[in-house]
């Protein structure tokens, strides 16, 4: 049995037996030791979404409209210049549609030495975390700390996290709960950061944070890519995340592309059982390419298909 196949099966009998009709049940059943797991009062739903760029069309309302016609819930905006100069035009153009603005992505850096480097990075995000606000959004992706920091110039280990919680992080996730939104962590791999790797490392910066400020301002996510190199299954981290994961990345697991162009290899299905235990309700979104010359609009319908398939398999 494979790594992948061991985790679904292994992991499939406890969220079918708390689930839907089985719920009373098996909230008194954990008498063997094992931890008791509370079954979700809302059941999870998968709302798939896609990144602004990845979305075929030009203008904006031609994106929308892709979106509500092709099975998706959700998308991501970029951050920056964009966000501040179409974060406007967006809200207009939302009014009425199903769907919701799960997050904005793009580049960030809190780690420089330099004080002044790390509050010009916090000014920059304050008013693109308005405009998330005003668009409902679940929250302003972060990812604390890029680069091998270890050359003179960065802050690093616990100097940079206890920055990040009590200075950096939390400035902007003070801002984002006056605005009704988030900061959202985003654990990477080794080779991108030395800081945040894990999804419960990112959720205990997240608690730590929120402690301070008396809310939910800042939270975490998980990055199935980041994940399979960084976590030693799926369904754990995302199960001990809890109410503090907000959002999920997801791409095929060799490439890093649309799912699906890694065939066997590109198995959520426990990472879904995991979603699923906890009432997720954010998105799922992908972050990933498309092989060179291919037909981007067949690949997204079957990963439409394929995440459907395993989300109904979890
Ligand atoms: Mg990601």
């Amino acid at each position: 049995m494979k790594r992948r196949e061991f985790l679904a099966a292994s992991a499939v009998a406890g969220v079918a037996a708390v689930c839907g009709t089985q719920r009373a049940a098996a909230q008194g059943a954990a008498d063997n030791g094992m931890p008791k797991l509370t079954p979700p009062e809302k059941p999870a739903q998968l709302n798939l979404s896609l990144q602004w760029g990845t979305i075929p069309g030009g203008e904006i309302a031609q994106k929308l409209d892709y979106l509500e016609q092709h099975g998706y819930q959700a998308f991501e905006t970029p951050t920056g210049g964009w966000l501040l100069n179409e974060g406007e035009k967006l809200s207009k153009a939302m009014e009425g549609r199903k769907l919701f603005v799960a997050t904005a992505c793009g580049g960030s850096n809190f780690a420089y030495a330099e004080q002044e480097k790390r509050d010009k990075e916090v000014e920059n995000f304050l008013p693109q975390i308005e405009v998330l606000g005003m668009l409902k959004s679940v929250g302003l992706i972060i990812c604390p700390a890029r680069g091998k920091l270890d050359e003179e110039g960065w802050l690093t280990g616990s100097a940079l996290r206890r920055d990040f919680v009590e200075n950096t992080g939390k400035r902007m996730a003070e801002h984002a709960l006056k605005h009704g939104t988030c900061i959202v962590l985003e654990p990477l791999r080794r080779g991108e950061t030395p800081f945040l790797r894990q999804v419960l490392d990112g959720a205990v910066i997240a608690r730590d944070i929120n402690a301070q400020i008396g809310g939910m301002g800042a939270a975490v996510m998980g990055d199935f890519w980041h994940m399979e190199q960084e976590e030693m299954e799926f369904f754990g981290p995302f199960v001990g995340a809890g109410k503090m994961l907000k959002h999920v990345h997801i791409a095929s697991l060799r490439k890093r592309q649309v799912p699906g162009v890694d065939g066997d290899a590109d198995n959520y299905v426990a990472g879904f059982k995991g979603l699923k235990l906890i009432g997720y309700q954010g998105a799922v979104s992908l972050e990933g390419g498309f092989p060179k010359d291919a037909d981007k609009e067949q690949l997204l319908a079957n990963m439409q298909r394929l995440l459907k398939e395993q989300w109904a398999m979890a």
